[in-house]
């Protein structure tokens, strides 16, 4: 099984494209950094844990804001790139109060919630979002990916 898989990279700058209106503001890894995505051939929507490491110039993010948190992560093929790159944007359930842009972040994936859909409404893109975090802090429950709710390892001892 190709899981768990860790990437880390620095935050980007996405199109913006509505996240926050949702309620949803989804944190973007440079292309680089989807390299050990590359097994996993299904895009959709992937459960784990993530976590924002401090930054010195941005002294909000101190505290609890530096735990590891369960996050869902949408993963697909970038319409800018002709659909030949595929990108990954991280929504944390965690309420920082703040943008992290420029701050690495670290993800373990350890599993895939289901695939990506077309949606005819915003109301029903949002039903589905709160069902995939639903979804993803009953699956973290299982004990073994208890060891990954305090600490997101940088490399696998495979
Ligand atoms: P963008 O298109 O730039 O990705 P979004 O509306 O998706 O814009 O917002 C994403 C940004 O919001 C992240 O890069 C991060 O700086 C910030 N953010 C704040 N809280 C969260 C959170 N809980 N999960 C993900 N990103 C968050
Ligand atoms: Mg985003």
């Amino acid at each position: 099984p190709p899981f768990p898989i860790i990437m880390s990279g620095v935050v980007q700058k996405g199109f913006g494209r509505g996240g926050k209106d949702l309620g949803c503001p989804t944190a973007n890894l440079p292309d680089e950094s989807l390299l050990p995505m590359s097994s996993v051939t299904s895009t959709g929507v992937y459960f784990g844990y993530a976590q924002v490491l401090p930054k010195t110039e941005n002294k909000a993010l101190l505290g609890e804001h530096l735990k590891v948190w369960p996050m869902v992560m949408s993963m697909g093929f970038n319409p800018f790139y002709s659909n030949k790159e595929l990108s990954a944007e991280v929504h944390i359930m965690h309420d920082y109060g703040t943008d992290f842009y420029g701050h690495e972040m670290k993800v373990v994936v350890l599993g895939y919630i289901r695939p990506e859909l077309d949606y005819t409404s915003r109301e029903a893109l949002i039903l589905d979002i709160d069902m995939d975090k639903r979804v993803a802090i009953r699956s973290l429950d299982r004990p073994a990916y208890e060891k990954y709710s305090t600490a997101i390892p940088d490399v696998l001892n495979a």
